[in-house]
């Protein structure tokens, strides 16, 4: 018996079979980008609540209304973006669903669709899945900026969509305003749709800031923002994320996402209501407590013989290995999560061209102190030989 083709054209996940793997060996996981140390307080309560309180029952397929009430509070008043909680919002299973229900519901067979390179590994999979043709766009070491021309080549007339990922995994870049704004004007030139996961929207390093693309002049009307409780909240096994849209691509969302998977848990989706008007500080300490650990991991990392790409956003390092004289990145991180005991995701799971990511490893800091000391201590062993 074989399975389908559909599933043929790619593998499992790299990032989670490292978890596996680390699992395995015993290793420290600083592979897998969830943090390892507790939820705020204040959301445990109010998720434990909401149970108690017998919401337990499917809530409105696209988002209990309370929640979208609350996301179109926030993104109103953070952004000054206008999104009608009953026509534009659609809550989902974490951002991983608002992805793929999205482009399900936006691409047809044989459409192709723009990805920046390296690309967090769920993008390959999604685009097969809805028989997406992908174009890719490399995103270059050190500062991972793209060719303005080389982006405008790969527009066409079969380009229905663009997937832009800021802050972005596995890079560390945030796009800046210039970047975002050459990315709107192809767009519109083309009428091509804007898909943007801005899920470490507020994880953010040496005052960069974090613009989202449908605030740019005419880009509302083309763009789904998707974003999650996930990172901002620390809590990656909630699954409560959503997409925003126009209504004329939000109803094609729904209902693929409704089919799907009826809802995201209804007890959680209270929590997150609440967890939405916490106050600044919430958000503000988030990036303070990160920077924190990202200097930290630099640091190590970068006196263990890595050389480091330093994020501005989102919680990863992408590394050179070249020191080490390994043959390629899966060598050495299967050397590294065995013999070492620290694990992280081998750079090609983040490129189509795996020859293109032989020197690179990505790591993950969200992780707790006691974690990234044991780290230290064990990244010590790894012997330079270049
Ligand atoms: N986004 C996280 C990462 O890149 C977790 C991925 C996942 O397993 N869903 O590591």
């Amino acid at each position: 018996m074989s399975t389908a083709r559909r599933t043929h054209g790619f593998r499992e996940s790299v990032i989670r079979g490292m978890t596996r793997l680390a699992r395995e060996y015993d290793s420290l996981n600083l592979a897998q980008g969830f943090p390892n140390f507790p939820a705020p307080e204040l959301l445990k309560t109010a998720a434990a609540r909401a149970i108690q309180d017998d919401i337990n029952q499917y809530a409105i397929t696209w988002g209990a209304t309370r929640l979208r009430r609350a996301l179109a509070a926030t993104y109103a008043q953070r952004y000054g973006l206008d999104a009608d909680p009953e026509r534009e919002i659609t809550v989902t299973c974490g951002a991983t669903e608002a992805m793929i229900a999205t482009l399900l519901a936006l691409v047809d067979p044989g459409d192709e669709v723009i990805v920046f390179e390296p690309f967090y590994e769920n993008y390959g999979p999604d685009a097969i899945l809805s028989g997406a043709v992908p174009r890719f766009v490399p995103l270059r070491e050190p500062d991972w900026t793209f060719d303005p021309a080389e982006l405008a080549a790969a527009f066409n007339n079969r380009t229905r969509a663009i997937i832009i990922n800021t802050p972005n995994n596995p890079t560390g870049k945030v796009f800046s305003r210039e970047e975002l704004q050459q990315i709107a004007t192809l767009c519109q030139q083309w009428d091509v749709i804007a898909i943007t996961d801005e899920i470490y929207e507020h994880i953010l390093y040496d005052g960069a800031t974090h613009i989202p693309l449908a605030t740019l002049d005419g880009m509302a009307e083309r763009t789904v923002t998707i974003n999650s409780m996930s990172k901002t909240f620390s809590v990656t096994g909630w699954r409560v994320g959503w997409a925003i849209s126009p209504a004329t691509l939000a109803t094609g969302i729904r209902k693929v996402h409704d089919f799907l998977t009826v809802g995201a848990p209804a007890p959680l989706q209270e929590a997150a209501a609440f967890a939405l008007k916490l106050g600044d500080d919430y958000f503000r300490d988030l990036s303070t407590h990160y920077v924190a650990r990202r200097d930290r991991l630099l640091a190590m990392l970068e006196r263990t013989g890595f050389r480091c790409y330093r994020p501005s956003g989102a919680y990863y390092i992408m590394t050179d290995i070249s020191a080490f004289g390994f043959d390629n990145d899966v060598d050495f991180t299967q050397y590294l999560v065995q013999e070492i005991g620290v694990a992280g995701v081998p750079g090609s799971s983040f490129y189509r061209d795996a020859s293109r990511a032989r020197t690179k490893l990505r790591f993950c800091f969200c992780k707790r102190d006691e974690t990234l000391d044991e780290a230290e201590r064990r990244l010590a062993k790894l012997q330079v030989r270049a």
